[in-house]
């Protein structure tokens, strides 16, 4: 997930890997389960958390970088964490939050989602994690859950909206030079970076 508090311009470092933008048909697989967190999960993890930073991005799961499993990566200030095989064991409540995606770069919209939830899986030891989350850390793991399930944020926006959105990135990727357009998706008070 991209924050709205951090729209620097993307970093020149080269990281690991190139995050996959909308379009592409790996974003809308549904993930399969990590059975056995091995060598492979922690170098795709470490390789992941780079890829995060130098976006910047606070939330960043693996099918953004092609790898169709069931983790995420995330860093909201505390230091890197990583969620295996999450859940949503529960959600409570309602909030309305600007959202943006490194795969949907430079695109924010007001989305609905419930406030607090608790989600449940293990950390990259293969321990159990229990936590109940609120706000942005909320939106943030429901995000991310999103992108195990092949659903991105314009599935949560209303038709006109989306429609608009849509084209935009047409536009977008027609461009020849592939540059990020600023442009407006138009109406509805949208706002954008
Ligand atoms: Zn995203």
């Amino acid at each position: 997930m991209k924050s709205p508090l951090r729209r620097t311009a993307r970093s020149a470092d080269a990281a690991p890997y190139e995050v996959r933008v909308f379009g592409d048909p790996v974003l809308r697989k549904v993930a399969d389960e990590v059975t056995d967190i091995d060598g492979k999960v922690v170098k795709l993890v470490d390789d992941m958390l780079e890829t995060m930073y130098a976006e910047p991005g606070i939330g960043l799961a693996a099918p953004q970088v092609g790898v169709q499993r069931r983790l995420f990566v995330y860093d909201v200030g505390d230091g890197p964490e990583t969620i295996v095989n999450p859940i949503i064991a529960e959600s409570r409540g309602e909030w309305v939050y600007e959202e943006g995606c490194l795969s949907v770069p430079g695109l924010f919209w007001e989305i609905v989602r419930p406030k607090e939830i608790h989600l449940t899986g293990s950390d990259l030891d293969g321990n159990e994690v229990s936590i109940e989350a609120d706000e942005l850390l909320a939106r943030l793991f429901q995000h991310e859950l999103d992108h195990l399930e092949g659903v991105l944020l314009l599935d949560h926006l209303d038709d006109e909206t989306r429609k608009a959105a849509l084209k935009t990135l047409r536009e977008r990727y027609a461009d020849p030079t592939g540059s990020p357009s600023r442009t407006s998706t138009g109406g509805n008070g949208l706002s954008l970076p």
